[in-house]
């Protein structure tokens, strides 16, 4: 510790509310550059790096194929699935010198499609899973408690491709295992909950959340079943049809009727920049339609490529109403809108209730509804595979509500999200083409999942559910070192024999952290409190009846042993 590059503080950082970033700052793990960006000194990256082996060591064992992509990112892929403007202000842009726009990566699902799609031409080549252990940049609204919500950050990322459905289970599941091996490991007690996917059927998407009183997600769970769900998505299933009656048409202005893919193809060359064809993927794209009379109405357009729309033309063709074209933002801000967005396989949305018309031509379902106030809006959905299985409440579940599977009553916890897996179902692998040859010679589109792992939240998270008052108190096997041996004792014949103890742990097999600075007992103790190595050996007044002092730092149990038995209480 004389030469080791830490200095730990006395005070907490004005900055930090949660424990875990106050000891981790103190403790000389990490240091603050801006909100959200921090540096990882030699404690910090060395817990780092274990953790990290330890999601490695999981992902190659369940079949992954770590690789490593760019952060810096150029904007095309993001522009063909919309991610470029519908990532919102949580995106890194960037222009390079010649006025091009880039991009840091805030996740990858679009870059890995495109490289398997660059790589493999046949069925024989599938399934197959790559990943990356990669830094994520995402400018978010709130970095918090340091390394746990940061604007840089180390993720896992893994994303599987599959010929079939039942493929892309085993995918999933898989994932699933693993992550749940990854995270006992390291010790987390946490739960698995439903995440806001329900529309593609439930269990498409879970969240790993570690359960901590100082966790931003809410999750409820039944006191019965094993029912566990995001307060954000309490999925609920189909409710009975709603009927059609009463609710406006969906109509399309050129045709006047429910319109095929063809027409639809057909009004979008029209006014559109782009050119269409029918096997692109149809992407939502919301417009409000202004009626001279008055009346407005929000309409669907199915747009692949970018949303550069050229308005004049699209006004044009809905002369003499005006048109304008709503995003995200809109449905946040107003009411009024449709409130939602289009998932893979289905609509999410929160607040507004949708039902599904049948009327459905080639794979384009329209959407009628109403919204709180009753009004009604039209959308269109585009996706091969919709199935609307049920709706997604943004609830409000209380303890005590019952269980929407009718098996006991809903608690309320909180927790931190660690990780999330996701079936993708042809989302990006639509956009981009990726097909194989199929066994039949026929083309077969890949079905993609995706899976991540917050490897540098993690870090916060251990040290969140493990320390003390004291100090920070890690397990095992992601402590920086595992033994700390403390020098409490001014003989020179005791810094002798401690360094012999670390010398012979060490040769051991274990990795020891020597203090051998020229400071107090007391404070020697305080520090090895603050920094939570599982293990400390304090080389004391016992030394020179050759006894030392073998201290659990998590159970706080003090053993006293002889010299050559330090090796055996230790391990
Ligand atoms: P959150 O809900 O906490 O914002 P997310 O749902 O946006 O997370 P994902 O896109 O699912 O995150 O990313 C996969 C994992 O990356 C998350 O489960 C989480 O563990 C981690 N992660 C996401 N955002 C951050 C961040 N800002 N800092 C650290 N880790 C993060
Ligand atoms: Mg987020
Ligand atoms: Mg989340
Ligand atoms: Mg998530």
């Amino acid at each position: 510790m004389s030469n080791l590059f830490v200095r730990t503080l006395r005070d907490d950082p004005a900055d930090a509310e949660l424990p875990s970033h106050k000891l981790l700052v103190r403790a000389g793990y990490i240091r603050r550059v801006a909100p959200g960006v921090y540096s990882w000194l030699p404690l910090g990256l060395k817990v780092l790096r274990r953790v990290e082996a330890v999601v490695r060591e999981e992902m190659d064992a369940m079949g992954g194929q770590e690789i490593s992509l760019p952060a810096l990112l150029p904007r095309d892929p993001y522009e063909v699935t919309h991610r470029w403007s519908d990532y919102g202000d949580d995106l890194f842009r960037l222009k390079d010198r010649r006025g091009v726009d880039m991009l840091l990566g805030p996740t990858h699902e679009e870059l890995f499609a495109l490289l398997v799609k660059g790589e493999y031409t046949s069925y024989k080549d599938l399934p197959v899973t790559l990943y990356q252990i990669q830094n994520k940049y995402r400018d978010e609204a709130r970095p918090r408690a340091g390394i746990l919500r940061g604007r840089e950050f180390l993720m896992k990322d893994s994303y599987s491709f599959d010929l079939d459905d039942a493929g892309a289970k085993v995918s999933y599941a898989s994932h699933r295992d693993a992550y749940q091996r990854i995270f006992a490991r390291l010790g987390i007690r946490y739960v698995i909950v439903a995440a806001t996917s329900g529309a593609m059927g439930g269990s498409a998407s879970e969240e790993f959340l570690a359960e901590s009183s100082n966790g931003e997600d809410t999750y409820v769970r039944s006191t019965e079943s094993g029912y566990a769900a995001n307060v954000e998505a309490v999925f609920t299933p189909a409710p009975a049809p709603v009927p059609t009656d009463g609710l406006p048409a969906a109509t399309v202005h050129e045709t006047g009727s429910t319109p095929t893919i063809a027409t639809l193809v057909d009004w979008a060359n029209s006014a559109l920049d782009h050119p269409v064809t029918a096997a692109d993927t149809l992407k939502n794209i919301l417009v409000k339609v202004h009626h001279p009379a008055g009346e407005t109405e929000i309409i669907g357009i199915g747009i692949p490529g970018d949303r550069d729309v050229d308005m004049k033309r699209l006004e044009a063709s809905f002369e003499p109403a005006t048109v304008e074209l709503l995003d995200q933002a809109d449905f946040d801000a107003n009411p009024f809108l449709v409130k939602g967005y289009i998932g893979p396989n289905g609509l999410l949305h929160n607040g507004a209730r949708y039902l599904v018309d049948p009327r459905v031509a080639d794979g384009t379902s329209w959407i009628t509804g109403a919204d709180e106030a009753g009004k009604h809006v039209v959308g269109l959905v585009a996706g091969r595979d919709f199935v609307a299985d049920g709706t997604i409440e943004a609830a409000e579940v209380r303890d005590g509500d019952p269980s929407p599977d009718g098996k006991g009553t809903l608690v309320a916890a909180r927790g931190i999200e660690i990780g999330h897996i996701f079936a993708l179902g042809t989302k990006y692998t639509d956009a981009f083409g990726v097909d194989v040859l199929g066994e039949n010679g026929k083309p077969v589109r890949l079905i993609q999942g995706s899976y991540g792992v917050g490897v540098s939240r993690l870090v916060g998270v251990i040290a969140e559910q493990t320390l003390d008052e004291k100090g920070l108190a890690w397990p095992k096997s992601v402590a920086p070192f595992d033994v700390h041996v403390v020098i409490a004792n001014k003989d020179a014949g005791a810094a002798d024999g401690a360094l012999e103890i670390a010398q012979n742990l060490d040769a051991s097999g274990l990795s020891v952290l020597l203090d051998d600075r020229k400071a107090s007992p007391g404070v020697k103790f305080k520090d090895s409190e603050l920094l939570g190595m599982p293990t400390v050996v304090v080389v004391g007044r016992g030394f020179a009846d050759g006894l030392v002092e073998v201290r659990d730092r998590a159970t706080g149990e003090v053993t006293e042993v002889g010299l050559d038995a330090v090796g055996s209480a230790v391990a």
